[in-house]
């Protein structure tokens, strides 16, 4: 049974420029670490197909965003891209610290930053592409997003990866079970048999 070092950071932020690779590891640290929380961010994006609500994201209406916002009930929130809203919902950071566990927050660079300023004694860690190339062919192979959202998305990840001196620690995703065992390592857990291919 894995176990966390008890001198480890209760929240860890994984932040990295699109495509990276944050998804795979955080639903991979989700899976195998119970002792994990890994936070549900709300958004106003749409789902993409075969996403669950309240699983991959909170979907909710620009509006219902809105209201959240003004009853300041984010941890951090940001318009991200340009284009859609996400955020960290304080009350399920809080909850999960209060049962003991140690929450995993899968955010961009904007919110990094302002989980800085309110928790800064949170752990950073910054998911680093092997080079701008792989990132742009990771993001190409995706073909989840239209060429025009694809080409906002690595205009972001310019200014994202110049943000990498910023963070704790950097991940290198040369290879996934490597960069997860990092991970897992640098969370302070023993590291489980693992392959997530
Ligand atoms: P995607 O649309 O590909 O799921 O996510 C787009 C970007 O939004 C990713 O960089 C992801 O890390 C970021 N993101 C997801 N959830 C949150 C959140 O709660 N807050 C912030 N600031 N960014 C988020």
């Amino acid at each position: 049974m894995p176990s966390p070092d008890s001198t480890a950071p209760t929240v860890t932020v994984l932040a990295g420029p699109t495509s990276v690779g944050k998804t795979t590891l955080s639903r991979y640290i989700r899976s195998t670490y119970p002792q994990v929380h890994f936070s549900v961010s709300a958004t106003t994006r749409p789902a993409r197909p075969g996403e669950v609500d309240g699983v991959d994201y909170l979907f909710l209406s620009p509006e219902r965003f809105d209201e959240l916002v003004a009853e300041d009930a984010f941890l951090e929130w940001a318009t991200v891209h340009g284009t859609h809203r996400y955020g960290t919902l304080q009350s399920t950071v809080e909850e999960a610290l209060a049962e003991g566990k140690r929450v995993l927050l899968e955010i961009d660079l904007q919110g990094a930053r302002q989980v800085r300023q309110r928790l800064p004694e949170a752990q950073f860690v910054f998911l680093a592409p092997p080079s701008w190339d792989d990132l742009v062919s990771r993001l190409l192979q995706r073909g989840t997003e239209s060429q025009e959202e694809q080409q906002r998305r690595l205009e972001t990840a310019k200014i994202e990866l110049a943000a990498e001196k910023e963070f704790d620690v950097t991940i290198i995703n040369d290879d996934v079970n490597r960069a997860a065992a990092e991970l897992v390592t640098r969370m302070g857990f023993d590291l489980k048999n693992h392959d997530i291919n």
